[in-house]
């Protein structure tokens, strides 16, 4: 793919082979504080696709920023090919306030492609599609789940498009969801516009996760291996056992009280299976909290007060799921075992 010598992002130009950081600037705040997005930005002497990295859109959604800044550190982009631009702070307003928001509340990934002359968020959109995310062939967009929610190492994608199919497949986080395409998203205005963007779904907002940072580390180091950006490496190759699940749902609190999750991050479960138990204060008015269908925890409740009707666990359907290898069981399965033996009241109800 034969690049322009010369990449132009706000006023900086960018030639062949050159590594440059960027800010590009976006508004002032109350106090004249300058709102700027950091980008870093690696052309290799060689061509190649151009690929865009991008972390905290939701701004309380660190881990994609620590996956960024580690992918930065690693020695092999030194022969890249084509370009990467990482931007590992989308939203550093709601970065530096720990909130998935900014200052008006709005959701930066629900106001793409936003406009010039628009809301704050507005304006944030439209710079960042049309200074990077259209100089783009390719996407990733790192996100966790939300406060108080924990997401097992998960891609979602638009399932019939092949090139993302393949980027997904490439990734090898454990789960591959097939995510419909939802309106005023990152996602949605890149696909519209042909630049194949994927997401990496892991871990919760506000924390790090080693194991998810480090499937994210690799994961993109691979994509770039299967968009030949970067030489194959023999020893990281994709994990075979890649399940690809077309839809998830939740289970919600049938009642409220406190929760014991009994089954692990990650692992199968059967339909109707005892996923947890929530009781009163004293331990009684025993609830079971039990699948509906065959399926994998793909996320959960970390906040073990709920209320009736909280989301309590994420489930990605098994009738649904495709086996991409020969796994039988999930291989990154977190947590340890659940020790119930001397809790005779669980076990009567397991
Ligand atoms: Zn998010």
């Amino acid at each position: 793919m034969a690049q322009a010598d010369v990449l132009k992002i706000s006023d900086t130009e960018i030639k062949k082979g050159q590594r440059v950081r960027i800010e590009i600037p976006i508004a002032k705040l109350f106090d004249y504080t300058s709102l700027n997005i950091p980008v870093e930005v690696i052309r290799g002497a060689q061509d190649g696709p151009t690929l865009f990295v991008s972390a905290a859109i939701h701004g309380d959604e660190i881990i994609g920023a620590e996956i960024v800044k580690r992918i930065l550190a690693r020695k092999e982009l030194a022969d890249i090919k084509g370009t990467l631009i990482a931007i590992p702070i989308v939203n550093p307003f709601g970065f530096n306030n720990n909130t998935r928001y900014l200052p008006d509340r709005r959701d930066l990934n629900r106001c793409f492609p936003g406009s010039p002359t628009g809301s704050l968020a507005a304006r944030m959109a439209h710079t960042f599609l049309s200074e990077i995310v259209s100089k783009c062939d390719y996407g990733i967009d790192i996100h966790s789940g939300a406060v108080h929610r924990f997401n097992f190492p998960q891609v979602r994608m638009e399932i019939r498009d092949e090139e993302e199919a393949r980027m997904a497949q490439a990734f090898g986080a454990p789960v591959v969801i097939n995510s419909p395409l939802r309106a005023g998203t990152l996602r949605q205005a890149a696909y519209e516009r042909g630049i194949k963007t994927i997401l990496y779904e892991a871990g919760e907002a506000l924390r790090f996760d080693d194991h998810a940072i480090n499937i994210g580390i690799h994961g993109v180091l691979r994509v770039m291996q299967e968009l030949d950006m970067l030489d194959r490496d023999p020893d990281d190759m994709p994990n075979a056992n890649v399940m690809i699940a077309k839809s998830s749902h939740w289970i919600r609190a049938p009642e409220s009280g406190s929760l014991r999750i009994l089954k692990k991050f990650g692992s199968f479960v059967d339909g109707e299976e005892l996923l947890g138990v929530l009781t009163d204060p004293f331990g009684s008015n025993v609830c079971e909290v039990r699948a509906k269908t065959a399926g994998i925890i793909i996320g959960a409740t970390t906040m073990p007060l709920v209320n009736r009707g909280n989301a309590l666990f994420h489930i990605a359907t098994l009738e649904d799921l495709k086996f991409a290898g020969e796994a039988e069981e999930s291989q990154f399965v977190l947590d340890s075992d659940v020790d119930i033996e001397n809790e005779d009241w669980i076990k009567q109800i397991i």
